[in-house]
């Protein structure tokens, strides 16, 4: 397989993980630190595990939420570009050759071969080479909402089911180490994951999603301390 094609998969790839990465960390340290909370407010292991999963499903639905919304508006975007770029060839078709021959002179072509490339995406599919070449939308960038809402909200439950497992099946008095130590593991394991799909050194990014990790749920815990007792 010629190297380019390899790459440009690659490319895709990592943009993919990088963004399931961060949706599990989410996951992790909000359901962990939300479980941690109420761990250090009372001793039942049942009043936690409910926290938990009613941390996962909130959080869950939130990122989808949050996520459908603000892919829907990129998309509403996208698609007022085009209907523009449609109305544009239908009334100045010159106009948007020339449009495009200044793109490609721009990207180095020269003008006649500029020309001639133009003129023939245009009869090719002038919609499809303006949307590609002057509005940034590509196939892989188009935006899907529900994809991206389904895929975050997947990410974030995968990740916050950990150290609700954890909650689970640790002991009661042990319940609160068993919560911290799972998260961190699996925080400090993505952390490793997501800098080598990026090609970067692991140990600053595992140390500091790890500490971040550990000072979300230890200023939680205290929370839950401090407030537990009180009410
Ligand atoms: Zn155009």
């Amino acid at each position: 397989m010629p190297r380019r094609h390899a790459e440009h998969h690659l490319i895709g790839r990592i943009g993919w993980l990088r963004a399931a990465v961060l949706g599990a960390n989410d996951g992790i340290i909000s359901t962990a630190s939300l479980m941690m909370g109420v761990a250090a407010a009372t001793t039942s292991s049942g009043q936690i595990v409910t926290a938990g999963l009613a941390g996962l499903v909130a959080g869950a639905m939130s990122m989808a939420a949050g996520e459908y919304v603000s892919v829907s508006s990129q998309s509403d975007t996208e698609n007022a570009d085009l209907a523009r770029e449609r109305q544009e060839l239908k009334t100045d078709r010159d106009g948007e050759t020339a449009e495009l021959k200044r793109i490609y002179i721009d990207r180095g072509l020269e003008p006649g071969l500029a020309q001639q490339v133009a003129e023939q995406l245009m009869a090719k599919d002038a919609i499809g080479a303006h949307a590609r070449d002057e509005l940034g939308i590509s196939e892989i960038s188009t935006a899907r909402p529900i994809q991206a809402a389904l895929t975050s909200a997947a990410t974030f439950a995968a990740g916050a089911i950990l150290p609700l497992l954890a909650a689970v099946f640790a002991p009661q008095r042990f319940v609160m180490w068993a919560i911290f130590g799972t998260a961190l593991i699996v925080l400090a394991v993505l952390g490793a994951v997501g800098a080598t799909t990026g090609g970067a050194g692991i140990v600053k990014p595992t140390l500091r999603v790890a500490f971040w990790g550990a000072l979300a749920m230890a200023i939680t815990a205290g929370a839950g301390a401090l407030f537990g007792h009180a009410v």
